[in-house]
């Protein structure tokens, strides 16, 4: 197995990894023998245009959709074999958001940890925290309807913390917000990689999400086309930004011409 970060699995056991995964929609496949690892404590950017088979992994990954073959491990635990354990590891945000515009913040949040089983105070600092770490703890007690854009996905992300996963997968957080939102939020999430070790699996469409010191795969017709170290993919394809190699390794190939 080829890892992204490009530690061979061997230096540290891999926060999320992918074997093999195949899923198609009625005969028309998605996703093709997809395989890559994410290094523990990485930020991985999954790239891929509109239609590459992001938001079907991400239906495979949080079991949403049951994999017909191949494997899948979250923080070494089997999705199959050992889905109650490997799901506690996993925080999600899905494309669309899914708080209740009529609750606070906090009530948003202690409805999210109930359904972790988590209540008390234990639940109380953890939101303080979700939301300190995301500049949102003086909107606490605010409506969502009250807050833009921006705040309702930091909120969700600090809802997606308040388990405490060791993975987490993220499609397309971003989409619809401005450039200094995007890159506001995305900067918040690198820094809980830096200081907790968080494992982050980041769907996106746009190359300027992805960081020099990030992991990428990308993603086309259901096909990984490149991964590894952003510098290591640029390399591979002689690109001179993540843009370039983006738009090489999903430039539509043309097929073969007889006898040309
Ligand atoms: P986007 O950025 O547009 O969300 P994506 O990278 O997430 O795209 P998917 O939504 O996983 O891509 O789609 C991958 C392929 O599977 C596309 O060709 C899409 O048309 C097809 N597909 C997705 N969902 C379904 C479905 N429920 N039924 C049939 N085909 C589907």
């Amino acid at each position: 197995m080829v890892t992204v970060d490009g530690t061979g699995g061997k230096a540290r056991e891999p926060g999320l990894a992918v074997e093999d995964l195949s899923y198609a929609y009625g005969g028309k496949p998605a996703l093709k023998s997809v395989g890559f690892t994410v290094g523990a404590g990485r930020f991985c950017a999954l790239l891929g245009p509109n239609g590459a088979g992001k938001t079907t992994l991400f239906a495979l990954l949080t079991r949403l959709f049951a994999a017909p073959a191949g494997r899948i491990a979250i923080a070494g635990f089997d999705l199959k074999r050992q889905t109650g354990a490997a799901l506690a590891r996993l925080g999600i945000v899905f494309q669309q958001p899914t708080l209740d515009l009529d609750l606070t913040v906090r009530q948003n949040l202690r409805y999210a940890a109930a359904l972790h089983g988590l209540g008390g105070r234990v639940v109380e600092t953890a939101i303080a925290e979700g939301l300190a770490a995301f500049d949102m703890g003086g909107r606490a007690d605010e409506k969502i309807r009250v807050l833009n854009g921006g705040h309702r996905r930091r909120v969700e992300i600090a809802r997606a913390m308040l388990h405490s996963p060791s993975v987490m997968l993220l499609d397309e957080p971003t989409v619809g917000l401005d450039v200094p939102t995007r890159r506001a939020i995305v900067e918040r999430v690198h820094a809980l990689c830096r200081d907790k070790g968080l494992t982050v699996l980041w769907a996106t469409h746009l190359v300027d999400e992805v960081e020099p010191g990030d992991d990428l795969v990308v993603l086309h017709e259901g096909e990984i086309r490149a991964m590894g170290p952003v510098p290591e993919v640029l390399a591979g394809c002689g690109a001179a930004s993540v843009a370039e190699a983006f738009q090489y390794h999903t430039k539509r190939r043309q097929p073969a011409v007889a006898g040309g």
